[in-house]
């Protein structure tokens, strides 16, 4: 890994300032007003910074993170905070909350069950040592999962959390490349990113004065839904049993790679994947008369399964598969758009989706 540069804090000062003009549009603010108060919150979202704490950064991380007004949640490696304590009670003591991304980093799905338990919770000990509580919310390193570290987590009253969005700063984003993936957070939505990149770190003003623009803040990942949500941990007003509410006010800022058919909707799929397994999580964006409900239809490759899906009702598991709304987000206003998502085996590589407004 490059070392990072330092910023000069005059940099970042007329960043944050930048940011706060874009955030308050034309309305006269005053420089003491902190940028997430101003705003009202209609939902909530979920920062994660992952591969901490490290000592050429993570102050440097919290350091803007607090200027910005913004709370994130750091998914510490058990090794590195045992080694780092006092970082570790940094992020903690700046409002930071703290989860489990495994003591080595590993690829877990390829270890025992014995080995994921000890990978685990030698990072619960160490964390709960620094700060006097352990751990609720764990995500698995390069989001790989299986049913047996699903139910190594269970034991150990750990909440897995994956991600809607990839910044992609492990993989050489921009800064501006970053502003632009968390741009397209929902309401209830999780964005990977990492402690160890200064492109990283100069994002957050503008990732924050984004956020505050579409009415979201800042949240907590609940550790019953592993989703964000406000950070007392209530839920955003009205919401449904289950994740994201309304489908957002404003129309997302990038629109998806085959718009639209006039009256119709069209759908994007983005996909984490891994060995012997992915996360798809698919757009629906409406065309020009908005929908009242939607299907996306779609083909799996030969061996990919489906082993869990959100905020859809979907029919199939493998091959031609159908995914309809449920009762929150089927209404969507022209040109605005809403997420699902769903796990599974094999390669979901190649996948691509039609939509049918109803
Ligand atoms: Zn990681």
């Amino acid at each position: 890994m490059p070392r990072p540069r330092r910023v000069p804090r005059r940099l970042c000062v007329t960043l944050a300032t930048f940011a706060l003009a874009i955030a308050a549009g034309a309305v006269a603010i005053t420089v003491a007003a902190p940028p997430v108060a101003a705003a009202p919150c209609n939902g909530y979202v979920g920062l994660t910074y992952d591969d901490g704490p490290n000592a050429g950064t993570t102050n440097a991380l919290l350091n803007a993170l607090t200027s910005a007004g913004a709370r994130a949640t750091f998914f510490n490696i058990g090794q590195k905070a045992q080694q780092n304590q006092a970082l570790v009670r940094a992020q903690q003591s700046a409002g930071m909350w703290i989860g489990n991304h495994s003591w080595t980093h590993p690829h877990l799905t390829q270890m025992s069950a014995a080995q994921m338990t000890s990978e685990l919770s030698q990072t619960q000990q160490a964390i709960q040592q620094a700060t006097g509580s352990a751990p609720r919310l764990f995500r698995p390193p390069y989001g790989e999962t299986n049913a047996t570290l699903k139910s190594v987590e269970a034991q150990l009253g750990l909440t897995e959390v994956l991600w809607s969005v990839d910044s992609q700063d492990w993989n050489g984003a921009s800064t501006s490349q970053i502003v632009q993936a968390a741009s397209t957070l929902q309401n209830g939505g999780v964005i990977l990113m990492h402690d160890g990149y200064q492109t990283t770190i100069n994002a957050i003003a503008q990732i924050v004065a984004n956020l505050s623009s579409r009415g979201l803040c800042p949240g907590m990942i609940s550790p019953s839904t592993g989703r964000a949500v406000a950070p007392d941990g209530t839920q955003p007003t009205n919401p449904p049993t289950n994740p994201p509410t309304n489908p957002p006010t404003n129309p997302p800022t990038n629109p998806p790679t085959n718009p639209p058919t006039q009256g119709g909707c069209s759908a994007g799929v983005t996909l984490n994947s891994w060995n012997g397994g992915f996360v798809a999580t698919v757009r629906v964006t409406a065309g020009s008369s908005g929908t009242n409900g939607w299907t996306v239809s779609m083909t799996l490759p030969s061996g990919a399964a489906i082993t869990s899906s959100w905020n859809t009702q979907r029919s199939g598991t493998s091959g031609a598969v159908t995914f309809t709304n449920v009762s929150f987000n089927g209404r969507i206003a022209a040109g605005q758009s809403t997420e699902f998502g769903f796990q599974g085996t094999g390669s979901g590589s190649g996948m691509t989706p039609s939509c049918r407004a109803t």
